[in-house]
């Protein structure tokens, strides 16, 4: 206990499953905790200690379960033969799991990519931030340096599962700063003491894990927050994960993290586009079904009717795919290539097929260089790895001829050759099917080591031995056959049954058997000879294995000068199993290439949405749009989108958006035609994204993306945006969105889509020298015959989803009200309100409008802007007035009440 108390303080946030025996024990509160997320029985030692435990072998499962919800777990683990030990066993804490630093594949998804971030703010520029990503599974490692913007964008595109920042009080909630970077994150935010962050620190940190005198080749020689970064999340790792195995925790261990690579911390997609797109989840349950990508991995999942096969089936494959998807293509001569490559196994189906099939043996190589470097591979991983050589030598003979494909033909082949004869060893020494750990023994061939096989031989013809001994034993003494058996206690034995025993007990006496164990019906007996064979037995078995560990470990030491090979290798089968996936959904779902134009979006037909479509199958109503071309005005950018809520606004410009994203990444398109081009920033905007609101309101959310959509999209960006203006009073937002849409629609502005439901915006099109076009989406009214029952039917509204030219002329809110089921009093208050409003518009002008500003003047200049108006009390009750009861006295008594009531309430006039 005083052991697990002293480990325990030095993992205090952590739950510490601390080896006895067969058993991962847990004590005090952290039994508790265990019981309570895992099931366990709670019980009490002697000593009134809570206790709860868990059979080692059933470690991965659990572990996985604790890091699930959300518990820090440290693993101490006896260090020592418990055989050899001087007192108590030895421990130590050998791993700590975090969210962030999984490597094992029990305890994370094969096609999940577990990464650690560490942020640092820099001081000297404090608009600057630096972030170091690592995914320990395979040594990724990545830094970059960026505007806070970038890199909240950037983090949101890698979706790290833990993220370190410094804080000078670790019981502090994280600083502003952080907690804006993280923002609809889901990432484990691990406060870490400054010091870990400090430049020297991290300067020596890393010096030391690379084995390097200057971090310059990496772009890290200057001191700076990346760099700061970089260092503190090295230090966790090793905190985390110590490598015990050079006799104490060094940090020359960490050799399986590969140097750090610095990126570019700007892409197309942001935080807020990625998740109102729905790329790689949906916003609402954060499910991958119904995302973009669940459509890929998972095809007719969105209709609920599964069953398709998997268009993407390496776990590699899929890990890159989502990157794909967060990260199109910048540049229209790769995404030409690639659109290339997908076009060749839309075509060409037997191919498309027969390479889906070799790329199955091609296995998560990338994962097992990690585990390589990290001196945790397996059997199984090298059987794995010799496996994936043949197979990818398969597939490179097969993609070699075909033109479009020939460079990742080549460098699969160069990183087949360069593995082969490693693969060839492994094939010749390893059995096909090991055991999934070498203590179970029988990993190795026969044949292969003398050593172990004069080891194995022993074993082997102990069958022989015995069985001679045995007849001998009989013959010479005349006793009845004896039977051999084993047991773990004993050793071997030989056997008589209990009549055998009582009639045979003179032979047996002579003979020198000497009894070892009485059972009901029989007696075991040993010798000394059979002793000596048992020890000789035993230890041959303890020196094969032995013998097989050290074979393993040289083979594991020849397979890790090959890392780089595994990982291009890894890489090319990646991009081939995403091309094929690609390929097979365009197949599947009646996809076409696209034409390249040279502006985002030029003009697209027949488009459906790419999951929605999946989902209500012939239900969707494609629609197409042009946003330039000679159909249109030269100069038309902008598309301004109007019609009632429910009729399909977002839906459309949603997929837009993901039609351009999609025709980026190199896909097919859901469309019957299609010019896009490459944008530099995809910007969208739809629909409430409560990730983001934590403690800001819904208004301060919107204008923040807003002004940062302002500020930073080109002529080249594509805008998508939804109910700018929301958040606020009708007046404030529609003011708002009228000078969004003008700024957005000035020449040189971005490619925009802008859908609202205020259809005063419409009068833009008027002023705009046709850079802004007005589209509505059709709804039919309809009003059945009247019955007998029902003798006025009210007007119905039908939903056709169809976009056509021209503006919108009613918001039909009440109707969408009633469809919602608001009860039929309700809504009918509402009509009679809007009625009286609508009266009272009529009688609005201008001038009761404030003073503007010269920047609104010119809007209120455009358009009886500033219609809906709460009715002032004075207006009720001149409604109420009866004119014909009242004397003339009593009308200008009433006349001067009013005149005192509106004098008195000015904020009326204003409201
Ligand atoms: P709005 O943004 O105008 O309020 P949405 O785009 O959210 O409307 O669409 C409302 C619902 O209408 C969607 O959930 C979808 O079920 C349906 N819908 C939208 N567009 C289409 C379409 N093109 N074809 C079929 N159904 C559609």
């Amino acid at each position: 206990m005083d052991q697990h108390a002293r480990l325990k303080a030095a993992h205090p946030d952590c739950v510490m499953l601390f080896r006895i025996g067969d058993f991962y024990e847990t004590f005090h509160d952290d039994a508790k905790i265990v019981a309570e997320a895992l099931g366990l029985t709670l019980t009490k030692r002697k000593d009134g200690v809570p206790l709860a435990g868990i059979p080692h072998h059933q470690r991965e499962p659990y572990l996985r379960r604790l890091s699930d919800r959300g518990f820090r777990v440290a693993v101490a683990d006896q260090i020592e033969d418990a055989a050899q030990a001087k007192g108590v066993v030895q421990r130590a804490v050998t791993r700590v799991v975090t969210p962030g630093t999984l490597v094992d594949d029990a305890l994370m998804a094969a096609e999940h990519r577990s990464v650690l971030a560490a942020v640092a703010l820099d001081h000297t520029r404090p608009e600057r931030v630096g972030s170091a990503l690592i995914e320990p599974a395979t040594g990724a490692f990545e830094v970059f340096e960026a505007s806070r913007d970038d890199a909240r964008d950037e983090l949101a595109r890698t979706r790290p599962s833990e993220l370190l920042f410094a804080t000078a009080d670790l019981d502090q909630r994280p600083a502003p700063m952080i907690e804006t970077l993280t923002m609809g994150l889901d990432a484990a935010l691990t406060p870490r003491a400054v010091w870990t962050f400090r430049d020297a620190q991290a300067e020596r940190a890393l010096c030391e894990t690379f084995g390097v005198a200057s971090l310059d080749a990496y772009g890290l020689g200057e001191a700076g927050a990346a760099r700061q970064a970089a260092g503190a999340a090295v230090l966790y790792l090793h905190e985390t994960q110590p490598s015990l195995d050079e006799g104490g925790p060094t940090l020359a261990g960490r050799s399986s993290l590969q140097p750090p690579a610095r990126i570019d911390a700007t892409g197309v997609l942001d935080a807020t586009s990625l998740r109102a797109l729905e790329v790689e989840r949906t916003m609402r349950s954060g499910a991958l079904e119904g995302s973009l990508l669940g459509g890929f991995l998972r095809p007719g999942s969105a209709g609920g009717a599964t069953g398709q096969p998997a268009l993407c089936r390496t776990a590699m494959g899929k890990r890159r795919l989502r990157d794909w998807l967060r990260r199109p293509l910048t540049d229209a001569a790769s995404v030409r290539a690639r659109q290339a490559r997908v076009a060749t196994l839309v075509e060409d189906e037997r191919l498309a097929d027969e390479l889906t099939a070799s790329l199955d043996g091609v296995r998560d190589l990338s994962r097992i260089a990690g585990r390589l470097s990290a001196n945790r591979a397996t059997p199984r991983d090298l059987v794995a790895l010799a496996e994936s050589v043949s197979s990818s030598q398969q597939v490179a003979a097969l993609i070699c001829p075909v033109a479009s494909l020939a460079s990742i033909a080549a460098a699969l082949g160069t990183a087949a050759e360069a593995l082969k004869d490693l693969g060839d060893a492994i094939r010749e020494a390893v059995e096909a099917d090991p055991p999934g750990h070498l203590r179970q023994g029988g990993v190795f061939r026969d044949g292969i080591d003398a050593e172990l096989d004069e080891a194995r031989g022993l074993r082997r013809d102990a069958g022989d031995w015995l069985t001679k001994y045995q007849d001998q034993l009989s013959q010479t003494h005349q006793l009845p056959p004896l039977k051999v058996g084993y047991n773990k206690g004993f050793g071997y034995y030989l056997e008589l049954t209990a009549v055998q025993a009582r009639e045979h007990a003179s032979g047996i006496d002579a003979s020198g058997l000497q009894r070892q164990q009485t059972l009901k019906n029989a007696e075991r007996y040993t010798t000394a000879e059979l002793r000596d064979f048992d020890h000789k037995v035993s230890t041959a078995e303890a020196r094969a294995i032995e013998r097989e560990e050290s074979l393993f470990s040289d083979l594991c030491a020849s397979s890790s000068k090959f890392l780089q090979a595994m990982r291009s290798l890894s890489e090319a089968a990646a991009k081939l199993a995403d091309t094929a996936a690609l390929a097979g959904k365009a197949r599947l779902a009646g996809w076409i290439r696209q034409d390249f134009d040279d502006v985002p979006v030029r003009d697209i037909e027949e488009v459906r949405h790419p999951v929605l479509d999946e989902a209500l199958g012939h239900r969707f109503v494609p629609n197409s749009l042009v946003l330039a071309g000679p159909e249109v005005d030269e100069h038309a950018h902008v598309a301004l989108i109007t019609g009632p809520n429910m009729a399909g606004k977002s839906t459309f410009i949603r997929q837009t958006a993901l039609l351009a994203l999609l025709a980026q990444v190199g896909s097919y398109l859901p469309a019957t035609r299609a010019r896009i081009g490459v944008c530099d920033r995809s910007c969208t905007r739809v629909g409430a994204d409560d990730a983001l609101h934590q403690g800001r309101s819904t208004f301060m959310v919107e204008m923040t993306e807003t002004a940062s959509i302002l500020h930073q999209s080109t002529e080249r960006s594509l805008v998508v945006l939804a109910e700018i203006g929301r958040g606020t009073s009708t007046l404030d937002g529609l003011s708002l969105a009228w000078a969004i849409a003008e700024h957005l629609s000035r020449s040189g502005g971005p490619r925009t889509l802008f859908a609202t439901h205020y259809h005063e915006l419409t009068e833009l099109a008027d002023t705009h020298d046709g850079r802004l076009r007005n589209l509505h989406v059709a709804v039919r009214e309809f009003t059945p015959e009247p019955t007998a029952e029902v003798p006025s039917p009210t007007t119905e509204l039908v939903f056709v989803h169809r976009i056509l030219p021209g503006r919108a002329d009613q918001s039909y809110g009440v109707h969408v009200a009633e469809l919602a089921g608001v009860p039929a009093a309700v809504t009918r208050r509402a009509r009679e309100v809007l009625g009286s409003l609508a009266v009272e518009q009529r009688g609005q002008n201008a001038s009761r409008v404030p003073a503007a500003s010269p920047e609104l003047r010119s809007v209120e200049a455009q358009l009886p802007l500033f219609r809906e108006f709460v009715p002032h009390p004075v207006v009720d009750r001149l409604r109420d007035v009866k004119l014909d009861a009242l004397s003339p006295l009593e009308a200008f008594d009433l006349l001067r009440a009013l005149k005192g009531e509106v004098d008195s309430q000015p904020h009326a006039e204003s409201s």
